[in-house]
């Protein structure tokens, strides 16, 4: 068993519901192995300005409800400079930090795996609602913003029942669709739109028109963030609003264009991120306390377990199709065989949701 006086815990990239109990699982389990923790303030750039606070029990009291998180998050551009992770390495020798949390997205992971290759243990969590790290079925934030994304449709929906309106709404997840997919599902949006699956609008246009046919009044058709279309001046657009104005051109219908963005981020979170949270957070003082570093906390067939940071992080890269010449050169043909097999089952997964809610929502 690794021996280590002090951890540090800190929150990076876009916050997620569910980051503060994740913080409160770290801090608690390590204070019952005798483990001393602090709490990095303003990710990583916390780790290079020193802005470390103790946490002790009581300081973690009662923030499992809250939304955000209460050590805040950056976005911190001189982690990524050779300069700045020397000082961030020279906080933890400064402060005696044996070893690291860090909760955020793949940008997060980028940071710890520096760390890590540097002689400082670190352990990445899962905290984005995105839900966009392929090598977890679940990322901690994802089910309340999908809450939160059904709450808010609902009542977009109920007005435009009464005004016989369609509205085209879109929703956060950057290149992941997975979040508009499922709570489109889940409100009955006419027509769905993400980045995985090839969007026909000459269909969806149909599928309005047939259904106004048969007298239906409030519609409402969600589209990912990440869905572009090239505008006549060669910019990339967002396609939501693209698409709203489509759907009035062609159907007479009053359309009108909503983006939820940050409101999904917020919130207090639902009992599935509490608790994912808490299993998240111990994990990850268990990992190290078994002397292990350099990996991520996953959730696979509801057994929270970890992979490798970077097989993780090339994963991603292969699942949006981007993997760079030498990316894969460090790994075993097993290891590649077994990340096109995830991605394969992630895709299937996807394509299998989106058949369902074509058929069932009309
Ligand atoms: P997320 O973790 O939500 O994906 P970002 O991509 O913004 O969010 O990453 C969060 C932070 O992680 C960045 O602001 C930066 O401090 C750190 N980071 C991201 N990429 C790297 C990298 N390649 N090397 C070191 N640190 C990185």
């Amino acid at each position: 068993m690794a021996d280590f006086r002090r951890i540090g815990v800190l929150t990076s990239g876009g916050d997620a519901p569910g980051m503060n109990a994740v913080i409160r699982a770290v801090t608690r389990t390590a204070l019952a192995k005798n483990i001393e923790v602090v709490g990095i303030v303003g990710g990583y750039s916390g780790l290079i300005e020193e802005k470390l606070i103790p946490l002790v029990s009581h300081s973690v009291s009662n923030i499992i409800t809250k939304g955000g998180t209460f050590l805040y998050s950056n976005r911190c551009l001189e982690f990524k400079t050779e300069e700045g992770i020397e000082k961030a390495i020279a906080t933890c020798q400064k402060y005696n930090i044996d070893a690291i949390v860090a909760i955020g997205g793949d940008g997060t992971f980028r940071g710890a795996t520096e760390l890590a290759v540097r002689g400082i243990p670190t352990i990445g969590i899962t905290g984005t609602i995105d839900n966009d790290i392929t090598a977890s079925d679940y990322t901690i934030g994802f089910d309340t913003a999908m809450n939160t994304v059904i709450d808010v449709v609902d009542r977009i929906r109920d007005t435009c029942e009464s005004h016989a309106r369609c509205n085209v709404i879109e929703v956060m997840g950057r290149d992941c669709g997975d979040l508009t997919l499922q709570a489109g599902i889940a409100t009955g949006a006419i027509a769905i739109c993400i980045p995985e699956v090839p969007f026909d609008e000459q269909l969806a246009i149909d599928k309005i028109k047939s259904s106004l046919v048969k007298g239906k009044r409030g519609m409402v058709v969600l589209v990912s963030e990440g869905v572009y279309k090239i505008d006549e001046n060669g910019k990339k657009i967002r396609y939501g609003e693209v698409l709203a104005n489509h759907i009035q051109q062609e159907t007479g219908v009053e359309t009108k264009f909503a983006r939820l963005a940050h409101i999904v981020r917020g919130g207090s979170p639902t009992l599935r991120d509490r608790l994912t949270a808490t299993r998240m957070g111990a994990k990850a003082v268990e990992l190290l306390l078994e002397g292990k570093s350099n990996l991520v906390v996953v959730e696979k067939d509801d057994v929270i377990d970890s992979e490798d940071i970077v097989y993780a992080l090339t994963l991603d890269q292969m699942y949006k199709g981007r993997l760079k010449d030498g990316d894969l050169d460090r790994f075993t043909p097993e290891q590649i065989a077994k990340m096109e097999a995830s991605c394969k089952e992630r895709k299937d997964k996807i394509t299998a949701l989106y058949e369902l809610s074509y058929n069932v929502c009309n």
